[in-house]
């Protein structure tokens, strides 16, 4: 976790605010991210790029700094986005409603870029007339839907394609996604073959080179080498004479959930920097894990202490519903008592109420609690909230942010009468 978590006088707390207190005021399971950690995160990374970009050798002085584009669907809050836009991040959106977060918290449509393999003609229109900087393209047919899209509304759609570079990032096989077996990007001849055609196309103009090779990776060589093979891209381009505005290397920088020891961004700079030399294009990135991940945690309490024959289960109030990355991926979170107890230790899965044996947050956890406990899921800021359900009829999760010694209720808790809202009965 970031270090606006720490165990004062006995008890963890964020910021200046104890978790107890936020229990009492709003209930659990409730999401609870640090403002600083937020913030923190996002001007390490530009702090990190300016610092090792300002020591390129022969870089030009009014060489443009890289567009940071947060990607929203690590924790699309609007608060979080909010507080984003107004360190001048971008954003990496992949749905029409995405876009519309980003305008709702006050996000530059001018700095948003547009993934995914499956923008619909509405969401190519909807992004077309609010002006995004660039769509990244991620296949034949799509390349011409947005022609069509952009001839049909009279506007010059800004395109850059999404490459495979075919690198194994070393990561879950869910979230591996710049390998040729994978349903992203195109490979390099069909990135050339994808830029020929954009060229001829009158409503399109091609500004870019993009790619995301995975997410939580936590190596330095598969970004390098992904960058490299980018590069050469660019080269064989500008010898076909198509110059590239921008060279976009997606997100995925790992974060430490237990044992892991990803880069720092200051070695992921380095690295990048090093490839990149003193080119004149604009870099972009798209982290989401990275500003979110460690600035999060998902409060809930303990309902019941159930021993078993083989295993002892702490059943907690937030479930696979809240929280997904377990069931999902066998994702680890950590899992800390609120107020630690003194004594013995027992082994427990930590599980939810939800009817499913794959409803767990964590297993085999040496813990000493009690009914009515308090515990922190770690690092639950990225893909949380973000991928949770109402499966069961689970109201979701309120979402609080401290700042200092306040807290923001930044999404107030759903009611069961809302999940139900826009169901009828049959005539
Ligand atoms: C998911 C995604 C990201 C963010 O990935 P993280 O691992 O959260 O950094 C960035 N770009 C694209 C295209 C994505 O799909």
């Amino acid at each position: 976790m970031d270090a606006m978590f720490t165990l004062r006088g006995g008890a963890l707390q964020v910021e200046d605010v104890p978790l107890q207190a936020i229990a009492e005021r709003f209930g659990t399971p409730t999401y609870v991210y640090s403002k600083a950690a937020l913030g923190g995160a996002f001007r390490a990374f530009e702090s990190a790029f300016a610092d090792a970009l300002s020591r390129v050798p022969g870089r030009a002085d009014g060489a443009p700094q890289p567009l940071v584009c947060y990607a929203v669907k690590a924790n699309p809050n609007l608060a979080i986005l909010n507080l984003f836009a107004r360190m001048g991040s971008g954003f990496d959106i992949v749905s029409a409603g995405e876009l519309a977060r980003v305008v709702a918290a006050g996000g530059d449509p001018g700095r948003v870029v547009f993934s995914g393999v499956g923008k619909s003609t509405a969401e190519l229109e909807a992004a077309l007339l609010a002006g995004i900087l660039c769509f990244n393209i991620e296949s034949v047919p799509e390349l011409h839907r947005l022609e069509q899209v952009a001839a049909r509304l009279g506007r010059i759609a800004p395109v850059s394609i999404r490459v495979n570079p075919d690198v194994n990032p070393k990561t879950h096989p869910y979230i591996t996604t710049g390998l040729n077996e994978n349903k992203f990007g195109v490979g390099h001849e069909g990135a050339l073959a994808l830029y020929r055609a954009a060229r001829d196309c009158r409503h399109l103009r091609i500004t870019g080179i993009d790619c995301h090779i995975g997410s939580q990776i936590t190596e330095i060589e598969p970004y390098a080498d992904a960058l490299e093979r980018i590069l050469e891209l660019v080269d064989r381009l500008a010898a076909e004479g198509i110059e590239l505005d921008h060279v976009d290397l997606g997100g995925g920088l790992g974060i430490r959930y237990s044992e892991e020891s990803p880069p720092s961004v200051t070695e992921y700079a380095a690295a990048i920097t090093r490839v990149f030399g003193n080119r004149r294009q604009r870099l972009v990135f798209e982290p989401g894990r990275l500003f979110v991940g460690n600035a999060g945690l998902l409060l809930t309490r303990v309902e019941y202490l159930k021993p078993g024959p083989v295993k002892n289960f702490a059943i907690v109030d937030a479930a696979m519903n809240d929280l997904m990355r377990p069931a999902l991926y066998e994702a680890y979170h950590e899992v800390l008592p609120v107020v630690p107890r003194a004594g013995a230790t027992t082994w427990y899965d930590v599980v939810g109420p939800v009817c499913e044996s794959g409803d767990w947050l964590a297993r085999n956890r040496p813990l000493a609690i009690a009914e009515g406990d308090l515990l922190a899921i770690a690092s639950a800021g990225a893909y949380g909230m973000s991928m949770s359900s109402n499966y069961n009829t689970r109201p979701r999760a309120a979402e609080v942010i401290v700042d200092g010694d306040c807290m923001h209720e930044v999404r107030a808790r759903e009611r069961i009468e809302q999940l139900f809202e826009g169901e009828s009965l049959l005539p």
